[in-house]
């Protein structure tokens, strides 16, 4: 008879909105690709079927992020293999029936994490249950540069990187030359697609059709000293002797309700727009001159795409750093932690320095799109287990290519 729909389960977390963002990339390419053959699953398994400290991950996350100290010496103090896998060994004997039913539910074929600790517990499980064979595990790493270890395990099938940077670790790491892919970062399809043009998406939006603008946000939970620059912004971006706007200005606030409502009860003097978290970010990116933004690789990926010029104003230590040189040694952005200095550049490239606004923009492109005008837009077939005779196709997805450039 005819064979059934595969079962694709995507493993991620809120925490941020780059997982997110990811699992959304991969789902989408699956359907335009391959239609009703698969079926796609996204799932926290983590929040839905364990309880602390699994399901809390990501108030723990915003939590420590918040306190980029803590952060700092979680990221590193858990990098070492023995204490990161004696930990989740821990979690994992305490929720293993609550997380196998959650996996098994979906009777998945292959399993997806985009998330550094979405490994070893699901592929504990596989072996519990007999299923290494049977099941497909991949992992889709959505850090560009310096990654958390906890993102490598010798039991996938396949680990695809996001540049020879991140494959070089995964080699230190004990993963074998068979396992490592290096593709770009999964992007949304909906980024790869024409959009509109400027002036249309600029009604859609209900913004200013002349005046040139400017993206701010910080991630997917508002992260970064988005309150600060806003309101350095309003300052210089009005010219007083005229008494009219040089430009304008969109805020968008990701999950951040206190940014959002801070902002939207302040009284501006330019045309500014606050937004929460919004679905299409390729129409706003589309829609504007310039972005600002803390080194989140998801933002930094899309904005390159766009052609916009980035002004990176924060990065959270360990795995966004490297993110920083790349935007900036590529001649497509600047960094400054200065509100003032931020609110000084795009002014400047709002006026008097247009010429380096556009160079920024044109460096931007050429980032994205190293030599084919297009973005790689690749299926990967993987034969899994010698045993096994299934062909299964794993990964169909919109590959932003440039970004594997990153070691050079
Ligand atoms: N994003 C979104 N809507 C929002 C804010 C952010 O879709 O309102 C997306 C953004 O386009 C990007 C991702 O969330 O794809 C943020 O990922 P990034 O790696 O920049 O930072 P993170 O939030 O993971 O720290």
């Amino acid at each position: 008879g005819a064979e059934r729909a595969k079962n694709v389960l995507i493993l991620m977390s809120d925490t941020g909105g780059g997982h997110r963002a990811s699992a959304e990339a991969i789902r989408d390419a699956f359907k335009l690709e391959y239609g009703d053959e698969y079926r796609i699953i996204v799932k926290d398994v983590w929040k839905e079927y364990t309880g602390w400290p699994l399901n809390d991950m990501e108030r723990q996350y915003k939590f420590m992020v918040k306190h980029v100290q803590l952060w700092k010496v979680a990221f590193h103090s858990t990098s070492p293999r023995w204490i990161h896998s004696c930990y989740l060994a821990a979690i994992a004997a305490y929720y293993a029936k609550e997380v196998e039913a959650g996996l098994m539910e979906y009777k998945p074929d292959i399993i997806i994490s985009v998330h550094p600790m979405m490994q070893h517990i699901p592929l504990w499980v596989l072996k519990w249950q007999g299923l290494q064979k049977k099941v497909i595990f991949v992992t889709v790493i959505t850090d560009l540069n310096s990654c958390h270890p906890t993102w490598f395990h010798p039991g996938v099938n396949r680990c695809y990187c996001p540049s020879t940077e991140v494959a070089k670790r995964a080699a230190l790491d004990g993963l074998e030359d068979s396992q490592i892919r290096v593709f770009g970062l999964p992007i949304r399809p909906s980024f790869a697609r024409a959009v509109l043009s400027k002036d249309e998406l600029r009604e859609e939006l209900e913004l200013d059709p002349s005046l040139p603008a400017v993206l701010l946000m910080g991630g997917g939970e508002g992260m970064g000293p988005v309150k600060k620059t806003a309101l350095a912004l309003g300052e210089s971006l009005f010219d007083k002797e005229l008494g009219k706007p040089l430009g304008q200005l969109i805020i968008i606030c990701g999950r951040n309700k206190v940014l959002k409502s801070t902002l939207e009860s302040h009284e501006w003097t330019i045309p500014v727009k606050v937004r929460g978290f919004e679905t299409q970010m390729e129409k706003w990116m589309g829609a504007c001159d310039c972005i600002i933004t803390k080194a989140g690789p998801g933002t930094i990926a899309e904005a390159l795409i766009r052609g916009l010029p980035i002004i990176l104003n924060d990065y959270i230590p360990g795995q966004e750093k490297g993110n920083v040189p790349y935007v900036v040694d590529n001649g497509a952005g600047v960094f400054t932690r200065s509100p003032k200095e931020t609110a000084k550049i795009v002014t400047e490239w709002f006026c008097t320095k247009t010429d380096e606004r556009e160079r920024m923009s044109e460096n931007a492109l050429k980032v994205a799109q190293p030599e084919a005008p297009n973005l790689i837009n690749e299926t990967f077939i993987v034969q899994c287990a010698p045993s096994a005779m299934t062909k299964v196709v794993i990964l169909s997805g919109h590959f932003l290519g440039g970004v594997s450039g990153l070691s050079k």
